[in-house]
């Protein structure tokens, strides 16, 4: 049953969230990556935090490469995540950024590829985060909510979930944050595809973990940790790189098909429809 209070997102177009994609993250975040992704955690982050812009994956910025060509721009797509595997020497590429302040497909405040299925971190916009701790756990308690039933305590705050933003001013304050049924149907309803791109962003995250502590658990990878950060750096700079999904199907841990399927999902936003079902109707 739709909700007749909530006003409908619009997108002004204003161009701010493609403006400033540099450094772009919540300070928890920033505090997490200093402490453990220099070469603490199995995936190594290659370049300083201030220098971090969103996060393109593998298959995204196979798309990226493809389409700077035909718009006719160098995106300076880089890898900025990677594991470096002991077994073969390799540095496994999960994620690549764009080495820019402002991203290279903003042209006059326009998307030069705005109709393409563009990178998660677009089409989320204009949310930073969804409203699940984890895809597999549950809700952030709500305000006055009571704890039975809950495993998490951590407050929900609704704010939290956005960037800044100008087309939201109007929606927030009409966010229902004491009912939790309630502002999943709400959010659904007022940003409908960015929702769901939020939520399937959480479940491909997720995916990457899993996948790291299976594969390690299984010895078919073994990540350099706990090495100088210094050192790891220039093992992984002179070594030979291969993108997480090719390296799957080289490996024949998966199918090219399912790999390709595995995508679709992704993009189909397939986990986040059946998430929200049980908060709909
Ligand atoms: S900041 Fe908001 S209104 Fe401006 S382009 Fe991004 S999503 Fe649209
Ligand atoms: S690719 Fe387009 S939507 Fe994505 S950040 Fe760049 S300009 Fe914005």
């Amino acid at each position: 049953m739709p909700n007749t209070n909530i006003p409908k997102f619009k997108c002004q177009q204003c161009g701010k969230c493609c403006s400033r994609i540099r450094g772009r993250l919540a300070e928890e975040e920033k505090k997490f990556i200093e402490e453990f992704a220099y070469g603490k955690l199995p995936l190594v982050q290659l370049l300083p935090v201030e220098k971090m812009s969103f996060p393109l994956f593998d298959f995204e910025a196979k798309r990226f490469r493809k389409w700077q060509k035909e718009v006719n721009i160098d995106a300076k797509i880089t890898p900025s995540r990677v594991l470096f595997d002991l077994n073969t020497n390799k540095s496994i590429v999960f994620t690549y950024y764009m080495d820019y302040d402002s991203c290279p497909f903003l042209k006059d405040n326009k998307c030069l590829i705005y109709n393409k299925k563009r990178a998660f971190v677009c089409r989320v916009f204009p949310f930073n985060k969804g409203p699940f701790l984890k895809t597999e756990e549950e809700f952030k308690k709500l305000p006055n909510e009571s704890e039975e039933g809950l495993e998490k305590s951590e407050t929900f705050l609704k704010e939290d979930m956005f960037g800044k933003c100008p087309a939201i001013t109007e929606i927030i304050p009409k966010l229902d944050d004491k009912n939790r049924k309630k502002i999943v149907s709400q959010l659904n309803e007022s940003f409908g595809d960015s929702f769901l791109n939020i939520i399937e962003y959480d479940y491909l995250t997720e995916w990457i973990n899993k996948l790291i502590t299976k594969l390690i658990k299984e010895k078919r990878v073994r990540p350099a940790m706990n090495y100088p950060y210094k050192f790891l750096i220039k093992r992984i700079a002179n070594s030979e790189k291969i993108d997480i999904t090719d390296f799957l199907i080289k490996e024949k841990i998966k199918t090219k098909e399912e790999i390709e399927n595995l995508i679709k999902e992704f993009d189909n936003n397939i986990d986040a429809k059946e998430k929200i079902k049980e908060f709909l109707g």
